[in-house]
């Protein structure tokens, strides 16, 4: 059987580029993606891509410091609106906390504010949430505390925290996403928390086009690449990519019920 695998987490570009790109997904069992909007205008466009290509999904969502200049409320009755568009739109976010030298970003307020709208709206809307996070650890667990009991569901992007810290977001029913980070030297301690996690809860993804894996740095990163962090992970679980491929696939089908 030939493998089949899910990038759960891209950003794909607006450009004639995507036709190349979804090629060399096609070449490299990459099935299907998900197309995360950052922004109102970058969700817009991760639905187009999504309707236009049949490989592609769309979430919709704001990150921490984007669209800055537009009130909660009204951030919130967009995100409304878009998901009335369109059938191919799989998750909420990216959203979350990032606490960075971002400059004119969030404080710390509004970025809590931004994530709770988020939150609830995955909760009404039985959607899985994508969160970011970047130095909010304490935030961001109890912002998912507080909605896991109300049926929130979600996936930590691009885990690089440590195994506590997996362990509360396990807890509380959450997905881990891990990406190309893993394959870096500097970031070997997270193949111990890729060691330790229950199968049934890793996701893979790319994070395209940031991230690249370690032998590609220095290039733009594209879905395709999911597979080398697959290989990863069945490395660091004495694996093999097969079975990665398998049961991580099967685990973004159950996590994006519409992907099929
Ligand atoms: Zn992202």
């Amino acid at each position: 059987m030939p493998i089949e695998l899910i990038d759960t987490h891209c950003h794909l570009p607006d450009s004639d580029q995507v036709e190349a790109i979804l090629a060399n997904c096609m070449q490299n069992s990459v099935k299907y993606l998900v197309n995360v909007g950052t922004s109102l205008e970058g969700s817009n466009k991760a639905i187009k891509a999504a309707n236009k290509h049949e490989q592609v999904y769309a979430s919709i969502g704001i990150y921490p410091h984007e669209d800055k200049d537009v009130s909660v409320a009204k951030l919130h009755s967009a995100l409304e609106d878009l998901l009335h568009i369109s059938k191919k739109i799989v998750g909420i976010g990216e959203c979350g906390i990032d606490i960075s030298e971002w400059e004119n970003g969030r404080s710390i307020e509004s970025q809590i504010e931004l994530f709770d709208m988020q939150s609830q709206l995955a909760v009404e809307h039985k959607l899985p949430l994508i969160i970011h996070n970047r130095n909010g650890d304490h935030t961001v667990l109890s912002v998912i505390e507080k909605y896991a009991p109300q049926g929130l569901k979600g996936v930590a992007h691009c885990f690089s925290q440590d195994w506590d810290y997996a362990k509360k977001l396990l807890d509380c029913g959450f997905y881990i996403s891990f990406s190309g980070m893993i394959t870096y030297p500097a970031r070997r301690e997270l193949l111990e928390v890729v060691k330790k996690m229950p199968l049934n809860k890793i996701l893979v993804e790319t994070d395209s086009p940031y991230l690249p894996p370690q032998g590609h740095r220095g290039e733009p990163n594209e879905p395709a690449n999911v597979k080398l962090v697959a290989e990863k992970v069945a490395f660091a679980r004495n694996s093999t990519l097969e079975a990665v491929a398998e049961k991580t696939t099967s685990n973004a089908k159950v996590l994006f019920s519409v992907l099929k």
